[in-house]
């Protein structure tokens, strides 16, 4: 080992998302049980340069498995940044006597943490946790399942009130860049399309939901949109729809916040126990700049720069499936 790792700072940034409590959790214990103290960082990287740091016990982290959101709370900062805002997390991680990090967050979270762990030789390991799963390298991220099933649930609502009017139902479904929880979605609440910016262009795709509502002789459908699908979003779509057939009143919902909230499934508190426990074998593996994921149901560790960097795909056979089943 090219030191021993007595302590580590654990921290979560960029959107919080269910199952980072967890991870929090599972990082924890499994760290005290290997004899390696904890600093919690609060605020993510905003609380790593200004030193809000507290030492946690196994008693800090009971009672929160079930809980969405983080303990630790979660920021964006501008000043990490930069290279002086680094120095400032590096100068919190020497006073504190910090030998490596854990960052629970999403890509602009690792690309962060890959930054440090470069300029200051500090170990760094990433969990992904963002209800996006847009990281490279995992199956799923910590959150997405959660954040999968609330969508659902919203768009059943929603169903009943849809079958009752002549209209096309919009909602908008978050994911930054990535289509991946809007298509799913699609699929498991049976709307007749998703409108995701991974297939272009974008109002071929508004045309051909419509028609799916149409052949179907349906006096109303649900289509899914992804928040960044087109330039204006879901309003756009609104009116790019009404413009071609004014016959079709529409109506947006946006899900909006409720997305990110409520207790983690089952299926995420189990992935962040999981990779929660391996990020802490990763360290005394002598594992650097990775990120812990699951690929086939087995641990995985992935370069930092490979998760940043590609690009993870949408599945053809689930794209193929939706325009199927939506006839
Ligand atoms: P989510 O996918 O949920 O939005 P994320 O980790 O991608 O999570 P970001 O807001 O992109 O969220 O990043 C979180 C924080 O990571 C930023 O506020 C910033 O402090 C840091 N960060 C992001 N990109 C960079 C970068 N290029 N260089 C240094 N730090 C960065």
């Amino acid at each position: 080992m090219e030191y021993q790792i007595k302590t580590i700072g654990v921290l979560t940034s960029g959107g919080d998302a269910p199952g980072m409590n967890a991870a929090i959790r599972a990082v924890t214990r499994a760290a005290i049980s290997n004899n390696i103290r904890v600093k919690a960082i609060y605020r993510g990287y905003k609380g790593l340069m200004e030193d809000e740091v507290k030492e946690f016990t196994t008693q800090d982290v009971s009672d929160i498995i079930h809980r969405g959101g983080t303990i630790l709370k979660t920021a964006r900062s501008e000043e990490f940044r930069t290279p002086e805002g680094r120095k400032r997390a590096y100068e919190t991680l020497q006073k504190e006597q910090i030998d490596a990090l854990i960052v629970i967050g999403g890509d602009g979270s690792f690309t962060g943490a890959r930054l440090l762990a470069q300029e200051y030789n500090v170990p760094v390991i990433g969990l992904p946790g963002t209800i996006d799963n847009d990281l490279w390298g995992t199956d799923t991220t910590i959150g997405y399942d959660t954040a999968l099933n609330t969508i659902v649930e919203c768009v059943d609502k929603l169903r009943d009130t849809a079958t009752s009017h002549e209209r096309v139902f919009l909602v908008e479904v978050m994911g930054r860049d990535a289509g991946f929880l809007t298509l799913s979605a699609a699929i498991a609440a049976g709307a007749e399309a998703a409108i995701i910016p991974e297939r272009t262009p974008v109002v071929e795709q508004i045309e051909a939901a419509i028609g799916h509502g149409r052949r179907k002789h349906k006096n109303s459908s649900i289509v899914l949109v992804q928040e960044h699908a087109i330039e204006g979003g879901v309003q756009r779509v609104a009116q790019l729809i009404e413009e071609v057939h004014p016959e079709y009143g529409t109506r947006v919902t946006i899900l909006g916040h409720l997305q990110r909230g409520g207790s983690p499934s089952a299926y995420d508190r189990i992935l962040a126990s999981r990779l929660g426990c391996a990020a802490i074998q990763a360290l005394l593996d002598e594992q650097r700049s990775v990120m812990i994921g699951l690929e086939n149901d087995e641990i995985v560790y992935v370069p930092l720069s490979r998760a940043i960097q590609q690009k993870k795909a949408i599945k053809d056979d689930k794209w193929q499936a939706l325009q199927v089943l939506s006839i």
